[in-house]
């Protein structure tokens, strides 16, 4: 069903939050354990503990930036890089910081990561953007600095931290513009992003592709449970994508 909807289909648009990423070995920021169990991410990725305490936020931060390389994406952001070859896609509007949507190969002006991005270090006071690659090169005297001197924070949105606008509203037009939205791997609890499928045109159709039910459900045209990179991987042999 999920199949003909997205061969009818011409913009689609994917809503994704971190069980994309899962089968990528990725950690869920928010539970316990794994390799940032000596701190809670809650209490250390606030703005206000990088502006008190910025080498208790940097030691914490940049273990997490160091094992970003090693992650790869998987049958999901596969299944929508291929869609987006297809020419299907118009978006990828996402709450997940680990750029691995790009990494598959979905166009970098298609991605709209409305909680920011782990590929990025930023300067809050003069704006300047670096790659993360530039983290070492930055650093003197144990924090990484801009070169107007202000300590530099990775680009991604922390608690305490109002979402980026412009990532914001080019997902918000992009989903008021879409055919069809699936999305995939998200519980959709985390505001504002779980009241984005309300922005849906009306008679454009949903499709939730998560392992459990989500509050969208009941107004859904489908849903796939289950392992969500077996789902993805069977839609791209479906739609006759090759991994
Ligand atoms: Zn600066």
């Amino acid at each position: 069903m999920l199949l003909e909807m997205i061969d009818s289909s011409e913009r689609i648009v994917a809503l994704t939050g971190a069980g994309i990423s899962t089968a990528s070995g990725i950690p869920d920021f928010r539970s316990a354990g794994g390799i940032w169990e000596d701190e809670n991410p809650m209490e250390v990725a606030t703005l206000s503990v990088f502006n008190r305490d910025p080498e208790r936020f940097w030691a914490f931060y940049r273990a997490r930036l160091d094992v970003a390389d090693s992650y790869e994406p998987n049958a999901g952001h596969l299944f929508l890089a291929h869609l987006s070859q297809a020419g299907k896609l118009s978006a990828v509007v996402t709450q997940n910081i680990d750029g691995l949507h790009q990494a598959a190969g979905v166009g970098d002006g298609l991605v709209h990561e409305v909680h920011g991005s782990v590929r990025e270090l930023v300067c809050l006071d003069c704006q300047a953007r670096y790659p993360r690659e530039c983290l070492d090169e930055l650093t003197v005297g144990g924090l990484p600095r801009c070169s107007c001197g202000t300590i530099v924070k990775p680009a991604v949105v922390l608690f305490e931290e109002m979402l980026p606008e412009v990532e914001v509203e080019r997902g918000l037009s992009a989903i008021a513009d879409c055919d069809l939205l699936i999305v995939i791997g998200s519980s959709m609890v985390v505001y504002p992003v779980a009241g984005f499928p309300a922005q849906r045109p009306q008679g454009a159709r949903m499709a939730i592709i998560n392992n459990e039910q989500t509050s969208w459900g009941p107004e859904a045209d489908v849903w796939l449970g289950g392992d969500i990179a077996s789902q993805c991987a069977a839609l791209s042999r479906g739609l006759g994508f090759a991994d």
